[in-house]
């Protein structure tokens, strides 16, 4: 047999049994092996602090983000097939996931806000070009789904747009790419309630921004995000990702 014919062959069982572990590639589990499952079911807690555009320049407090994750080693590794490959499976564990950050979240904003509108930050182009990728959207689905399961009012709210294209990108300084994304996210309509962003992953907190900014643009408050898995890059003291807890008196204060 030619390599192509292996290679396809090989595409072909894996549709049947995906077998390696999403994460470490190296326990025969579909799609996560318990190991690599417990690095995603971490604690759920305000992880932002590694986020240098969350913070805003005046010193204010950054956007309370929480997750049960870092985005490293295996989760980063189960998050990037999950985006590339599509695979059912892994979107399940990862649905469960952010609906447990957010049922823990319901906690923190049932004092401020029954209402919630969850909003998904639309993927950048590169996301949606991957077709079976369903970006952000199932990951706010579920998230809705558990606010309501912990008794808040929540309703799953699609309105915010993207209008960069790749095109308009390409050939530009990382910097001038970092400017091009001010402004770039559209509000479509005002969410009916105080909402609550969700991303898969936060890195520099450039999407969040742009995402409150956006909705405070339109008259939108937001109350804070959630996401999967949260890069640890610039959070590398212990100190820094502790859990600063999100009081009722900050969000109130951030809404007025
Ligand atoms: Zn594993």
């Amino acid at each position: 047999m030619g390599k192509r014919a292996v290679k396809a062959l090989r595409a072909a069982a894996d549709l049947v049994w995906p077998a390696d572990c999403a994460g470490c590639g190296r326990e025969l589990a579909n799609p996560l092996c318990p190991s690599c499952r417990l690095a995603l079911l971490g604690p759920v807690e305000r992880r932002e602090q590694g986020a240098p555009r969350l913070v805003p320049a005046d010193g204010g407090p950054a956007l309370p983000t929480w997750s049960s994750a870092w985005y490293s080693g295996e989760v980063r590794r189960a998050i990037v097939a999950w985006k590339r490959q599509g695979r059912g499976e892994l979107e399940h564990e990862l649905r469960r996931a952010i609906a447990r950050t957010a049922e823990a979240v319901a906690r923190v904003l049932a004092p401020v806000s029954r209402e919630v509108a969850v909003v998904p930050v639309p993927s950048r182009l590169v996301r949606r070009l991957t077709r079976r990728f369903a970006g952000t959207a199932v990951l706010a689905v579920a998230a809705t789904q558990a606010l309501a399961g912990a008794g808040l009012e929540a309703s799953y709210a699609d309105v915010l747009r993207r209008t960069a294209t790749s095109r308009e990108q390409t050939g530009r300084s990382l910097r001038e790419r970092a400017a091009g994304r001010e402004g770039t996210t559209l509000v479509k309509r005002l969410p009916p309630a105080p909402c609550l962003l969700v991303d898969d992953v936060l890195t520099t907190g450039a999407s969040l921004l742009d995402a409150e900014r956006a909705l405070a643009r339109a008259g939108g408050a937001t109350l804070g995000a959630v996401v999967l898995a949260v890069s640890p890059a610039a959070a590398s003291h212990l100190g820094m990702v502790a859990d600063t807890g999100a009081g009722p008196a900050w969000v109130a204060r951030r809404m007025s």
